[in-house]
């Protein structure tokens, strides 16, 4: 019998599409996930095929649907890995070329010739990012620039260009919507956060036609409806927002001064400063995030890039561990970390010392060192790493962050959380249900069809989450940031006088 009110939230990430079937008191009644084919055509380049995104993502939908049962799915929600662009026909639904993916580097030299002309100051201004092939802009700008036809079919209006989101939408929808949402507009280079639209000043500076772009709506908002044949549902597509923005909503970090830190193989953090717009003097990005009713709002945000990663090389490098688990009780039973400190800059510092050129370290070893103490040091790591970053959110927003919401692999550790809620002085939430990007997909869904009466509402429907407290005493902390502080200095010193020369 189809009888409990759900949500569809499609969760189509960099390799894989998740799709669940999230009912309103918060239950899961249906999921599947397939991946799909990642291309690699010359160094430095990433392509997926969009189609074989689509096909994937239909049957992984389709399968999540027959799987609840007792669901009767009313909407649907899309959260998308960002930045990653498709440029197709708008008659026909056919791409004309692979999708770029968020990782293609093929525009560096673009970006820096961008850099050189001086417009990186502006940029920063309009968008709150970086001059970067990371971002859709510069990649959209190579399709038209390498594929001679294609601009004039842009500037006739024949072809459509959007992140993923607008892709998956469009074939929802058999080409009747062509839509995005302000947060994933945001990661394109060509959206202005303070105008809170397209700009024609960066249209213009990356050669980019208007006549290609999504209408950018509310995130939680009306973005058409899917026909039959898509999904079998005819149901309204009501809820759109990019991974990490999805997450924050998901969270319930829908107002200034609450942050999120998802600890995969990174740690990617993003803290809400509700309607402000703040400009990061720390290397931080500023980004368009969603307010508690799934309209516009604003968010910092900063990236670890190795976190979950250097307890991988601990197991799978070194071999010291037969499963990341078991990191917990070697870390927890040690009374201290012996002085031992470990910077697993492997591909250099990000944020917020930004030095591509430094490299991983570990200093304090003595004869007792042990095993234990290098999984200590990789676990006290990723919170050092963590707090550096929030500091510098903190630092750009003049807010101190009020609580600290965390999911992703590593958030399974409490040792760790508790050390880190002691580290950053910050209490620590850690939801019953750590699909966090679904689940703020479901939301922002389930906002606009009525399922869920306010964002506290769903919130609520979560469940019980578990809270670790700052219990750090003031002078343990303050030695061991300074031990932390010691060995990032001397990464970075090395970097600047070290043999680099000699690298690959
Ligand atoms: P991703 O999506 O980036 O692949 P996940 O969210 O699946 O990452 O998390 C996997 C990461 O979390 C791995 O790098 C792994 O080393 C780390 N991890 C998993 N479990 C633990 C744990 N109990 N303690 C510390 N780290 C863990």
């Amino acid at each position: 019998m189809s009888s409990t009110p759900s949500i569809l939230a499609i969760d189509q990430g960099t390799t894989g599409t998740t799709c669940f079937v999230i009912s309103e008191d918060g239950r899961i009644l249906g999921r599947a996930y397939s991946e799909f084919t990642q291309h690699f055509p010359k160094p430095g380049w990433v392509e997926h095929d969009a189609q074989e995104i689509w096909a994937v993502t239909q049957s992984v939908a389709r399968e999540a649907i027959a799987a609840a049962s007792e669901a009767e799915v009313t909407g649907v929600g899309i959260t998308n890995q960002r930045e990653t662009v498709v440029l197709w026909d708008r008659a026909t639904l056919e791409p004309v070329h692979r999708a770029i993916v968020w990782q293609d580097r093929r525009t560096a030299v673009l970006c820096a010739n961008l850099k050189e002309a001086g417009h990186e100051a502006e940029v920063r201004r309009r968008t709150g990012l970086v001059l970067d092939p990371y971002f859709s802009g510069t990649k959209l700008l190579w399709l038209l620039r390498e594929h001679p036809g294609l601009r004039a079919r842009a500037e006739a209006g024949e072809l459509a260009a959007g992140t993923i989101d607008s892709w998956l939408i469009a074939k929802l929808t058999h080409g009747r919507v062509h839509a995005t949402d302000p947060t994933n507009a945001s990661r394109t280079l060509l959206y202005n956060l303070s105008l809170a639209e397209w700009d024609p000043w960066l249209l213009d500076m990356l050669e980019i036609p208007q006549a290609l772009l999504p209408e950018v709506r509310a995130s939680s908002g009306d973005f058409g409806t899917t026909r039959g044949d898509a999904l079998g549902l005819d149901v309204p597509i009501a809820g759109v927002a990019g991974d990490q923005q999805a997450a924050l909503f998901g969270q319930g970090c829908w107002s200034s001064g609450l942050a999120k830190c998802t600890y995969g193989t990174g740690a990617f953090l993003l803290m809400h400063t509700g309607e402000r717009i703040v400009p990061s003097n720390h290397g931080l990005l500023t980004t368009a995030a969603c307010d508690s009713e799934g309209g516009l709002a604003f968010a910092l945000e900063g990236s670890v890039f190795i976190a979950g990663a250097a307890i991988q090389w601990l197991r799978d490098g070194l071999g010291i561990l037969g499963d990341a688990s078991e990191s917990e009780a070697m870390a927890s039973g040690l009374e201290s970390n012996g002085g031992v400190y470990f910077v697993p800059a492997f591909v250099g510092l990000g944020a917020p010392h930004w030095m591509p050129e430094a490299r991983g370290a570990l200093f304090g070893l003595t004869r007792g060192t042990t095993r234990e103490h290098l999984v200590r040091a990789a676990l006290e790591a990723m919170a050092y790493g963590t707090s550096e970053v929030l500091d510098a959110m903190e630092a750009d927003s003049l807010t101190k962050t009020t609580e600290l919401r965390v999911d992703g692999g590593a958030a399974k550790n409490d040792w760790f959380l508790g050390f880190q809620a002691g580290l950053s002085e910050v209490p620590i939430r850690r939801p019953a249900l750590v699909e966090t990007t679904a689940l703020g997909a479901a939301g922002l869904a389930g906002l606009e069809t009525g399922l869920w009466s306010s964002a506290e509402d769903f919130l609520a429907s979560q469940g019980d989450a578990t809270r670790f407290a700052s219990r750090m005493p003031a002078d343990e902390r303050e030695s061991l940031l300074a031990g932390w502080t010691e060995a990032v200095g001397a990464v970075k010193g090395l970097a600047k006088s070290g043999p680099q020369g000699s690298r690959p």
